[in-house]
């Protein structure tokens, strides 16, 4: 196969340097143009440098100058700020892996769609901030975008060869999070370094505690909506706390089809890396003798508020998830930031989605870029009020 040009936004984060593994094993396969981070400069300089990129990007525009100093005599060229990382996502390249987290993918995202670029995305914020831009600017440009959430693709990869029609529900797995057996009474005391620590799974601390406030899986829920065009009501969350089913879709003549496998997001990487061709991959093979047995619950919606949440954003449409996506990120700020409980995240939310726009006049705006950015400010001005008076 010819070699291919490959971006990677958020490359320094969990998803990002499992994609840089991913690319490193098979180097003369790719063209690596851009490699972006934040804080981390030193990993990103390294791996710019290991990969050979035309350009490493950083976030923060204070750290430019030493960026610079660390890519000396390399011939990796250094850049900064959230504009040089939508011109590095503007360069012609095949396929772009969109990893940074929060809503700042969201527009790097687009940039690489509006050049034809296959969108790998993990950024699920896109998805439930900007569903229908993010899907339309695909479409307007023939690009692809391709799931890298473990459930969306699991359900992705259940599809393959099936007729959408034919499909009754899908059911995407949650593994319960930190808290999953924790007693109701405890969980306002759950403290950061708690809620940031995963059973199953090795990710940022974002996702993370969003997985033990389910809010990672009411995202997932939007994302679901969004990418696969699903009812909310065809749409089901199972608690398994093993994480080796990632989803399964159930069709019209009662089978379902579940994608079962190691808790290794390597896998969905390496599957949206490779698609349409499926390649060997360094995941651990599951002994099922060994593991002897998997088990289910319904989700509860006392315990996790935040599934009950995504459903009524769902209900609301336009650009709700905007403000349910921007709320979570601050109210997330604000229990990282020792301002909030951990049970208070979920009333921050659902207090700023109902007080945002009480006239629908921000959910009913047309879904451009600016109108998201214009309700995501909105929203999280709102979000910080709220946790003001929470913590006052
Ligand atoms: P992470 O925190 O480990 O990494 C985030 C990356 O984004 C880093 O490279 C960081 O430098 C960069 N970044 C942070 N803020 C930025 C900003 N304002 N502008 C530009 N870059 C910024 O996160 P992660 O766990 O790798 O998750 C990345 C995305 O993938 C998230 O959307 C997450 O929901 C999704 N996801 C992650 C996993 C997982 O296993 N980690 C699984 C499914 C989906
Ligand atoms: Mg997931």
């Amino acid at each position: 196969m010819s070699v291919r040009r490959v971006s990677v936004f958020g490359a320094t984060g969990s998803i990002g340097q499992n994609t840089v593994d991913l690319i490193a094993r098979d180097p003369d396969s790719y063209n690596v143009v851009a490699l972006t981070g934040a804080s981390n400069i030193a990993q990103l300089a390294q791996d710019a440098q290991k990969l050979n990129a035309d350009v490493a990007v950083t976030a923060d525009e204070s750290r430019l100058d030493d960026l610079r100093q660390l890519l000396k005599g390399t011939g990796v060229e250094a850049a900064a700020g959230p504009t040089a990382l939508n011109e590095a996502a503007a360069r012609p390249s095949d396929w772009v892996m969109s990893a940074i987290v929060g809503a700042a993918g969201l527009q790097p995202g687009l940039s690489a769609l509006e050049q034809g670029a296959t969108l790998a995305l993990a950024n699920k914020e896109s998805l439930v901030c900007a569903g229908k831009l993010i899907l339309k600017t695909a479409k307007d440009h023939s690009a692809r975008i391709l799931p890298v959430d473990s459930e969306h693709s699991a359900v992705f990869q259940a599809l393959i060869g099936e007729d959408m029609a034919a499909v009754e529900r899908v059911i995407i797995t949650a593994s319960g999070g930190a808290f999953r057996d924790w007693p109701l009474d405890q969980l306002e005391h759950a403290t950061l370094a708690e809620a940031s620590s995963h059973p199953n799974w090795d990710m940022g601390q974002r996702i993370t505690i969003d997985s033990a406030s389910m809010f990672n899986k009411a995202m997932e829920l939007i994302e679901t909506r969004e990418y696969f065009g699903c009812t909310p009501e065809q749409i089901e969350v199972l608690v398994h706390p093993e994480s080796m089913i990632h989803a399964m879709v159930g069709f019209n003549d009662g089978a379902l089809m579940a994608h079962v496998g190691p808790p290794d997001m390597r896998h969905a990487i390496g599957f949206a890396l490779h698609w349409p061709e499926r390649k060997t991959l360094p995941v651990e093979r599951l002994d099922l003798a060994r593991i002897g047995a998997l088990t289910f619950r319904a989700p509860d919606d006392v315990r996790w508020p935040a599934l009950r949440l995504a459903r009524e954003v769902m209900e609301r449409g336009g650009m709700a998830g905007a403000v349910f996506n921007a709320a979570k990120e601050t109210a997330l700020d604000g229990f990282i930031a020792g301002q909030l409980k951990f049970t208070q995240m979920a009333g921050v939310v659902e207090d700023v989605l109902s007080a945002v726009d009480a006239d629908q006049s921000h959910i009913d705006a047309t879904m451009t870029l600016d109108n998201v950015m214009q309700v995501d400010h909105l929203a999280r001005k709102a979000a910080w009020a709220q946790i003001r008076t929470k913590a006052g």
